[in-house]
């Protein structure tokens, strides 16, 4: 049920049952990180492969010593600039966390999430939550209560409404391990923002990524429809002229009488109106039965980087 009921969300993660969450990203499948038979429910709904781990989210950064250790200077400086906010920092365990949460590493990531609803919910409750996106493994992650009713139905006694997610996409996830800085996961804090705050950093990139951060996984976020990205959208169209298409496009539309459905994510070119809009977008183009979703490439800086990186997977074969 969508609802905004805290006090009946706060009983129902009492008893070791799972409710929705949102927060700026995307919605959260939410359990006490600290009940074992949560996380497994977690797992268990969403279909999650269990050597992918999940995000613990705090109240505030007062508690992070509470679930890290040997925390670096850097993720002191990040935390203090971007937290409550959309980034995760990946830090040595403590040892009472349950390896469930951290598919048997000895780090756990981290995060506050900057949601009104759910930092009451937090405040509410005296144990953190872990959350991963409240999506089927792989698939589209959902921005509104109604597309995770749409993905779980019934399955979920509470899906509390907080809106359409500000942000959009993921988190950015920053790990240290061996004393660098990475970029594990693109997200919603740009790269630049991240230089401001602890110089050069680079993106893990790597075959043993995948198993640093799965959400790095080639394909995920996907459509359930053919999804291509590509940097001529008019050229693409005409390869796939008998085709029921749709679009998925930057700032500009494009007029063709074979193009079934559009979507234009900003028409201001700007890069955190279309990170908010992407995932509803897609949901929208992947609901109409269409042949084919060709989706443009974003300009790569900033959030589009992000973008690029989320289209890009959702186009993996
Ligand atoms: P989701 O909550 O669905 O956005 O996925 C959480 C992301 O955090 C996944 O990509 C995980 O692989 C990543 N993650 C969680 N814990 C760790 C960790 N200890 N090391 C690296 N990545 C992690
Ligand atoms: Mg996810």
């Amino acid at each position: 049920m969508i609802s905004t009921d805290l006090n009946k969300a706060k009983s129902i993660l009492q008893s070791d049952n799972l409710i929705a969450i949102p927060t700026e990203t995307v919605y959260g499948l939410a359990g006490n990180a600290f009940s074992d038979e949560a996380i497994n429910k977690i797992f268990e709904l969403k279909k999650r492969p269990r050597f992918n781990p999940l995000i613990v989210h705090l109240k505030s950064s007062d508690d992070l010593h509470t679930i890290a250790q040997k925390i670096p200077e850097e993720a002191i400086k990040l935390a203090e600039a971007f937290w409550p906010g959309p980034l995760t920092l990946v830090l040595k365990k403590q040892s009472h966390i349950s390896s469930l949460i951290t598919a048997g590493k000895d780090t756990v990531a981290v995060r506050v999430p900057n949601h009104p609803l759910t930092l009451q919910l937090l405040n509410l409750i005296d144990f953190p939550l872990v959350a991963p996106s409240a999506n089927p493994f792989g698939s589209i992650s959902p921005t509104s209560a109604a597309h995770v009713f749409n993905y779980f139905k019934n399955e979920l006694e509470i899906i509390l409404d907080g809106g359409a997610c500000e942000r959009g996409i993921e988190s950015t996830i920053v790990g240290f391990e061996d004393g660098v800085s990475q970029i594990y996961r693109l997200g919603s804090v740009s790269i630049e923002e991240i230089k401001q705050v602890i110089g050069n950093i680079e993106v893990f990139h790597s075959e043993s990524n995948e198993i640093m951060s799965p959400g790095m996984l080639s394909r995920h976020y996907a459509p359930k429809t053919k999804t291509v990205l590509v940097d001529d959208v008019e050229k693409s169209i005409n390869q796939f002229l008998n085709k029921r298409i749709g679009l998925l496009m930057f700032e500009n539309k494009i007029t063709n009488t074979k193009i079934i459905a559009q979507e234009v994510l900003s028409e201001l070119g700007d890069l955190n109106e279309s990170a908010h809009k992407l995932y509803a977008s897609l949901h929208r183009l992947d609901h109409l039965n269409l042949d084919i979703i060709i989706a443009e490439k974003f300009p790569d800086f900033g959030l589009g980087r992000s973008i690029n990186d989320r289209l890009l997977r959702a186009t993996k074969p």
